[in-house]
């Protein structure tokens, strides 16, 4: 970037917003991949005025944008791999309203999800999708990447929630998709578009989610199996059981042990398998329900099957499962990580793989993940700096992916494409479809400078 292009930028972001030093280039060079690709120059938003300069200002001088939200992406997404400036969401997080009657709320993308799941409850009102990274991940980040997470049987996953957005297009124009009406069928739906569009089709600048009314009560049921097909077993039980729990969360003999080495809260150290189930709804139907869940684990195999006698125990295991993916390190210094997804059915056939595949490939693969809709996070571990182990891994994932699309699966649930499985989607993706994205993407951003190089390899 020549020092005409910096000071052009630092006009259009006002100078104290444009940062070319080192130490913020270095900040934001990496997100949860882990991988590093330090920006040219890192640009904070402040306002969608500021924003459209940018971009125009950016296109005209041919500067690739790659928007950042909290960096918590795990397939590289807000990497800056072709060079350009990152522009930093993350200072936009207010929550500009919450509307009980209409059952929505109008947010910036930087707010942290978590915070608006809170702002809302506060007011009786719930705002179901629920990744891990609920805590630190950004809703514009949540928006771009689709996000899923743990209440995903039940309530679905953040597209289900956008009922309209504003963007700013790469030549800096903005514009507004949906509405804030439940019904809307003016057009073709570009909200749902620009859901998972991964930041490569325009800047959200603001969003209007949909909200529900705060369930009465919920209660946490967890079951210990000492054989993995009974746990896999009893997912497919419950899910045809009639009941439709809020969460299925299951994790494997590996992820039970490291979470407890990393939460210390007694979970079952040897056993093969553990889940998690949460019912909600009004407390009489909750406390028959968590009953029968209780009951179906336990034919299935569980022992012991338990509901938690509280919310603080209740809290303690959810906390637990979320610190399944940090503590996956404690198996090994890198990973390889993958959240493949099965049709419901395939799920025990598919856990079953997983194991054959670490036996051949001699390689440490831990699996934990969201059961009940089919969605595994398969964590390949490895010291990348042992070739032989690396590419062991490299080829357990091919293996892995093979397995999961011969099963009628999909490459990843809730991660997305970003870089880190760029060179698998056309083992997926029907080529007629594939060129009718590369199309849309010409017709949004024609110079391809809205985060260039993620998603689909190159044309050719
Ligand atoms: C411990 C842990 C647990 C996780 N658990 C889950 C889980 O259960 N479910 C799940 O789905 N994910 C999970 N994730 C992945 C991650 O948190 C999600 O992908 C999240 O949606 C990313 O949000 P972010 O704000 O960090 O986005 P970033 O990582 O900053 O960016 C992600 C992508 O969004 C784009 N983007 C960001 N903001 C904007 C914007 N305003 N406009 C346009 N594009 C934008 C970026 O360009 C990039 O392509 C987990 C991650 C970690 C580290």
């Amino acid at each position: 970037m020549d020092a005409a292009v910096r000071r052009a930028l630092a006009l259009a972001a006002g100078p104290e917003n444009f940062h070319t030093g080192f130490d913020q280039r270095l900040i934001f060079a990496s997100d949860a991949t882990g991988k590093q690709f330090p920006p040219e120059a890192v640009v904070r938003a402040v306002d969608t005025a500021q924003i459209s300069r940018v971009l125009a200002t950016c296109s005209a001088h041919g500067v690739p944008v790659v928007p950042r939200g909290a960096g918590s992406g795990l397939t590289g997404g807000a990497l800056a791999v072709t060079g350009g400036i990152v522009l930093d969401m993350a200072g936009l997080n207010r929550i500009i309203e919450i509307d009980p009657a209409d059952q929505v709320a109008v947010v910036q993308p930087g707010v942290v999800t978590g915070d608006l799941q809170a702002a809302a409850e506060k007011l009786g009102l719930f705002y179901p999708p629920d990744p891990a990274s609920t805590g630190f991940s950004s809703l514009g980040g949540n928006v771009a990447e689709n996000a899923g997470g743990l209440r995903a049987v039940k309530y679905g996953v953040t597209r289900d929630y956008v009922m309209g957005l504003t963007a700013v297009l790469m030549d800096g124009r903005v514009f507004h998709t949906g509405s804030r009406t439940i019904k809307s069928v003016v057009g073709y739906d570009l909200t749902r578009l620009l859901v998972g569009s991964e930041g490569t089709l325009a800047v959200i600048v603001e969003i209007i989610l949909r909200l529900k009314p705060l369930p009465e009560a919920k209660t946490t049921i967890s079951a210990v199996f000492a054989r993995l097909d009974d746990a896999a077993r009893g997912v497919g039980d419950l899910l045809a059981s009639g009941i439709v729990p809020t969460a299925i969360e299951f994790m494997d003999d590996d992820t039970i042990r490291i979470v407890e080495n990393y939460a210390h809260i007694g979970l079952p150290v040897g056993a093969a398998a553990m889940l998690l189930v949460d019912v909600d709804g009004p407390p009489e139907v909750v406390q028959r329900q968590g009953r029968d869940v209780a009951a179906l684990l336990r034919q299935a195999g569980g022992d012991p099957v338990r509901l938690a006698r509280d919310k603080a125990e209740a809290e303690e295991l959810w906390r637990a499962r979320r610190a399944a993916g940090p503590a996956t390190y404690q198996m090994g210094p890198y990973k390889i990580n993958e959240d493949i997804v099965v049709p419901l059915g395939k799920l025990p056939e598919m856990v079953r793989r997983l194991k054959e595949i670490a036996k051949q490939r001699q390689v440490t693969v831990v699996a934990f993940g969201h059961a009940g809709d089919g969605n595994i996070h398969v964590n390949i571990m490895c010291d990348q700096s042992d070739p032989d182990q690396l590419d062991k891994a490299i080829q357990a994932r091919s293996d892995v992916f093979a397995h999961t699309l011969a099963l009628g699966g999909s490459l990843s649930g809730e991660h997305g494409i970003g870089i880190s499985k760029m060179g698998f989607v056309t083992s997926e993706t029907d080529p007629v479809a594939l060129e009718l994205m590369r199309g849309l993407k010409k017709t949004f951003d024609p110079k391809n400078l809205l985060n260039p190089g993620k998603m689909w390899p190159p044309a050719g």
